[in-house]
């Protein structure tokens, strides 16, 4: 089903919509299926896009409500009209963005609020109304049984968005309704050369924020822009080369210590995870060139010959359980303690 052509859609022929999404990379199969919809005018009412957090899901249903709404007869988005840049400052009244008070959870009555009632009325301005519900996967099972009435008997302006981490959350019902929009990770090379010419960082950096962020683009930029990224990576190296000489106490002080820090305990165990899979892979290779830490080849050379294969994957494995661990939010100085008695036994 998709959304009624209005009787301006014989004039809409010629618009453009090539620069659309152009703030946004990778993911090249969804950003081609959108354009193509808006082209030939074949926009569905709902849609789902499910993908990792800072996979840049947000910024694509942005991007495609921009160019949805713009005004422009040539080109959209353009960048210029009063709906492009009320858009840009998340001002446009026909733009929608969904809040909830409780916060981890959307309620029956956010849902009715916001989008329900409100679908009832015509758009302010523009020729649509798009709904955006960012972490859609809060709706309870009572908002999801609301908002399934909007969905499967829109307004013909409706437009709603859903923006999740897990589309396993929603009832099938909602599912069937809306077209599935699944991020996928972005070629490294892709966000490298983004980086390095968007934020204008070395090509080390660029490499081990591309290593790090494993295709997340978002991550990778936020690495790029964090100027303690550097302290972290030497605190963290300091850590990995020195392990065997510290105290547990001495350690967990060092990672706690990353908290002042605008990173997260997951990310910096990320980092570690680089250090071992670079002390793995020089010990399958014996090329320096396969490592991210190139300039720390000595100690990871040296590391390698110190531990068996077993070894490192035990303590590779400790850390994937460590972050699962930090994640359902186990405590975490005996998540910790764990993770650092593996690498010491290992
Ligand atoms: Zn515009």
């Amino acid at each position: 089903m998709s959304v009624e052509n209005d009787k301006k859609n014989s004039e809409e022929k010629s618009i453009s919509y090539d620069k659309s999404f152009e703030g946004f990379i990778g993911n090249n199969a969804i950003v081609m299926h959108l354009k193509e919809a808006m082209k030939h005018d074949k926009v569905s009412h709902a849609y789902i896009i499910n993908g990792e957090d800072k996979s840049g899901k947000t910024l694509l249903a942005l991007e495609f409500a921009k160019a949805l709404m713009c005004v422009d007869e040539n080109e959209r988005p353009c960048g210029h009209c009063k709906s492009c840049i009320q858009a840009d400052s998340h001002n446009n009244p026909d733009i929608i963005w969904i809040t909830h008070e409780k916060p981890n959870t959307i309620t029956v009555d956010d849902v009715r609020e916001q989008i329900v009632n409100d679908a009832q009325i015509k758009p302010y301005a523009g020729r649509y109304k798009i709904y955006i519900i960012n972490e859609a996967e809060k709706m309870n099972v009572q908002a999801q049984n609301a908002i399934l009435k909007t969905i499967e008997e829109p307004p013909h302006y409706v437009i709603v968005i859903l923006i999740t981490n897990n589309a396993g959350a929603f009832l099938q019902t909602i599912t069937s309704r809306c077209v599935m929009l699944s991020m996928k990770p972005v070629r490294e090379d892709i966000i490298r050369e983004y980086i390095m010419k968007k934020y204008q960082i070395p090509d080390y950096k660029a490499n081990l924020c591309v290593s790090f962020a494993q295709g997340n683009v978002g991550k990778a930029i936020e690495l790029a822009k964090t100027e303690e990224f550097d302290e972290v990576k030497t605190e963290a190296i300091h850590l990995v080369k020195y392990i065997d000489d510290m105290e547990i106490g001495e350690i967990i002080d060092a990672i706690k210590k990353i908290e002042e820090f605008k990173i997260s305990v997951n990310d910096y165990i990320d980092i570690l995870m680089i250090w071992y899979r670079d002390v793995l892979m020089f010990k399958v290779t014996n090329d320096a060139n396969s490592v991210i830490f190139k300039e720390e080849i000595g100690s990871i050379r040296e590391q390698a010959n110190r531990h068996s294969y077993n070894g490192i994957e035990n303590i590779l494995n400790a850390m994937a359980k460590a972050r699962q661990r930090l994640s359902a939010n186990v405590n975490f100085q005996l998540t910790l303690e764990l993770m650092i008695l593996t690498i010491k036994e290992n």
